[in-house]
């Protein structure tokens, strides 16, 4: 088999794992006239885009689709009826450094279906990593798939090589993981999550007291997962629920929220159809919330539904309304970052302005704050919601999109 088609079944069978962003890694260039890439942002970054939407600017790829697993989720499982196909390290190496040459990629993104053993599997995603960086001298952004079960020292060498490394924990819950993936092994996963997490701590400590020459370097864009949302019955609140857990426990750079795809030949344990991809974008504003906004699960999810049926933290404000109006004049920024429309940035931005004016109706646009999100919820200088706005039950209905009418589907 031809490279080219290799690379048509390989691509096709890495499309279905969302936790690929490059983002949060060591600056890197080579303008010292050694080596060979860059991490900088936008140099020679050319994007692709998957049929879903998501951006992909890699080289995303797996070393063979062929796997000893069945994870019925999966179109690379065992049992699936799909070509297979297999790259040596070569292979892989040399695609990367062509891709980057041509300005199609910033790096590489290598996971694998698992072959004869977890460490054989590791040894060659690791081998191509090792050649890049110590035969090419490639500079650019490097993130490896962890199998959970591989030994120790290869991980170790994972993250000598790679700027992130990932282990997908796939389902919120263990009941489900060992219904529809019965050869994974959650305590695996949280183990090898943990062990990243204290490789992760130790090199951060020992960069305290290294020399410049001789920084110890580990996976520097840190760890993250994906779950798939919708393969099973797991609410909204369980899965972020394991979410913030994960974050707690092995502060992960991130947790990737993938709408689950319904593949060909699927088990009758599988949903017929995809979620609304709707579900996926709430768990990523809910995610942002958690990590970015200082709620917790608890507030972000009602109690009574367990799911997020609009924008949460208009939810939140909408079950909070004895918090509103805010006077933005002196709210705390804390305070300003539970107001609808209002971003991290845009709530740095007020508190600058402020000390310098007092803040219009006007300025919201200068400001990049949606004016019909925010205003039910602010005092400004030359405003003041109705006092009767806020208790209207029918605020929330301002911000539901419009119902549609559903299509016959032909
Ligand atoms: S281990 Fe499971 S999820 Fe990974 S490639 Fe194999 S079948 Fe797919």
């Amino acid at each position: 088999m031809d490279v080219q088609r290799k690379l048509e079944i390989l691509a096709d069978a890495a499309k279905y794992d969302a936790s690929c962003a490059s983002s949060g890694t060591e600056k890197r260039d080579s303008s010292d006239g050694k080596g060979l890439g860059s991490t900088a942002p936008g140099i020679g970054i050319c994007h692709s885009y998957a049929p879903d939407g998501r951006c992909i600017s890699l080289l995303k790829v797996l070393l063979t689709n062929a796997c000893n697993y069945d994870c019925l989720y999966c179109v690379n499982r065992t049992s699936s009826n799909v070509p297979r196909a297999r790259f040596t390290v070569d292979e892989v190496v040399k695609l990367t450094i062509d891709f980057y040459r041509r300005n199609y990629i910033e790096g590489l993104f290598l996971s694998s279906g698992i072959i004869r053993s977890a460490d054989y599997t590791m040894e060659q995603v690791v081998s191509v990593a090792r050649k890049l960086r110590e035969q090419h001298h490639f500079r650019g952004y490097i993130h490896l798939k962890t199998i959970p079960e591989a030994d120790d020292a290869l991980i170790t060498e994972a993250g000598k090589y790679a700027d992130r490394l990932s282990i997908n924990i796939e389902v919120p819950e263990e009941a489900s993981l060992a219904k529809l993936a019965p050869e994974k092994d959650v305590r695996a996963i949280r183990r090898t999550m943990g062990r990243l997490r204290l490789k992760l701590d130790e090199t951060q400590e020992d960069q305290k007291t290294a020399t410049k020459a001789k920084l110890p370097r580990f996976a520097p864009a840190g760890q993250s997962t994906q779950m798939i949302v919708g393969a099973d019955a797991a609410s909204d609140k369980t899965i972020l629920d394991t979410s913030a857990n994960l974050y707690s426990s092995y502060k992960l750079k991130r947790v990737y929220y993938s709408a689950f795809s319904p593949i060909p030949d699927a088990s009758r344990a599988l949903p017929l159809s995809a979620p609304p991809l709707v579900r996926e974008h709430r768990l990523y504003q809910a995610d942002w919330l958690m990590r970015f906004y200082g709620f917790d699960v608890g507030e972000i999810v009602d109690q009574a539904e367990d799911m997020l049926d609009m924008d949460p933290k208009l939810a939140w404000a909408l079950r909070h309304r004895g918090r509103f109006p805010l006077d933005i004049a002196s709210a705390s920024r804390e305070d300003l970052l539970r107001v609808p429309g209002f971003g991290t940035r845009a709530v740095d931005r007020i508190i600058a302005s402020r000390r310098l004016t007092s803040i219009r109706v006007s300025d919201l646009a200068r400001l990049h704050i949606p004016a019909k999100k925010a205003l039910p919820f602010i005092v400004l200088s030359d405003h003041r919601p109705a006092s009767h706005l806020l208790d209207d039950a029918k605020l929330a209905e301002r911000f539901r999109p419009a119902a549609k009418q559903l299509g016959f589907g032909f």
